[in-house]
């Protein structure tokens, strides 16, 4: 990457495939950020990194920089908290034994969430929207799916308002671990812990705890956060001396329209990012302009 050319370059280091709840491929998310001009791209599967390997070769092959990663379901305070994992070891035992557990209840919940629909009398089966989902992590959005599918119900929205959401018949709470272990986790793997769209928790308060306790960043940008929002973040990632990252967080059609493109990281946030990574490896950024 210039550094001199950072004001035109952009990432989108918030996406998920069809190894999450996303409906693309690595390949075809990889193939629309060349599309919209991405230098990077991460992939952020909730409770995954399936897919990153082969995101990793198809951005290669479009010239895009891969930065591996990982949206993780923790809480602080009874608060959920997602915490993405950039620059994560793909290989690192204990991060792959902790996703296996979050699959694993995963997959669990959604046996739970059929039995409870059909004590409802809507007769939708496991497998139906274990098919659907066709991979470790599957969710409400692939229930939801399999409800329209299977004509009980008539779009994704009605699935989550009627059964899904919070509060509704169907709804089976997630693993989740607490976010300090997630921070722990995300650093022994390599890898910085940034919080996941601020602006969709219940509270900036976490943030000054979660800085102290180790968090490197927050996403600033995000297909949720008005111009204002992100603004409010950056001078809250100014003042804690955290590091900014952005994404639109794009599930592909599974949210209708595909977000990709709707949010780009500048790039100097990017070069931010990528100095401390090979910091932490003790490289320099000029010396090895090939690493990842
Ligand atoms: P889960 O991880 O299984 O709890 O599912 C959470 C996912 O469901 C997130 O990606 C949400 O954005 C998505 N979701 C929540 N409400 C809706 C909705 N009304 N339509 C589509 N997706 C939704
Ligand atoms: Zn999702
Ligand atoms: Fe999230
Ligand atoms: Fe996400």
């Amino acid at each position: 990457m210039n550094p001199a050319a950072g004001h035109d370059i952009y990432a989108d280091l918030h996406l998920h495939t069809l190894f999450s709840d996303g409906t693309f491929t690595p390949e075809e998310l990889a193939a629309r950020g060349k599309d919209f001009g991405f230098a990077a791209m991460s992939l952020t599967d909730h409770d995954s990194v399936e897919g990153c390997e082969r995101m990793d070769i198809a951005c290669r092959s479009l010239g895009i920089k891969f930065i591996p990663g990982v949206e993780l379901t923790a809480e602080f305070e009874d608060k959920e908290v997602h915490l993405l994992g950039y620059y994560i070891d793909l290989h690192n035992k204990k991060l792959l034994a902790e996703i296996k557990k979050f699959q694993t209840v995963r997959q669990d919940r959604i046996r739970e969430m059929t039995n409870r629909l059909n004590q409802l009398n809507i007769p939708l089966r496991s497998e139906t929207v274990f098919a659907i989902a066709n991979c470790c992590a599957p969710g409400r959005p692939h229930v939801a799916r399999a409800l329209i599918q299977e004509g009980l119900c008539s779009s994704m929205d009605e699935a989550f308002n009627r059964y899904l959401k919070k509060g509704r018949p169907a709804w089976v709470p997630k693993r989740k671990i607490s976010a300090l272990d997630a921070i722990a986790l995300i650093h022994q793997a390599g890898g910085f812990a940034i919080v996941a769209h601020p602006a969709l928790n219940q509270g900036d308060e976490i943030i000054a705890p979660l800085a102290a306790q180790g968090v490197d960043g927050i996403e600033c940008f995000h297909t949720k956060h008005t111009a204002k929002i992100s603004r409010h973040y950056l001078n809250m990632a100014d003042h804690f001396n955290l590091l900014v990252t952005g994404g639109s967080d794009c599930h592909g059609f599974s949210k209708g329209k595909p977000l990709i493109g709707t949010v780009k990281l500048p790039g100097i946030y990017l070069q931010k990012l990528r100095a401390a990574h090979l910091n932490r490896k003790n490289l320099s950024p000029t010396a090895t302009p090939a690493a990842s």
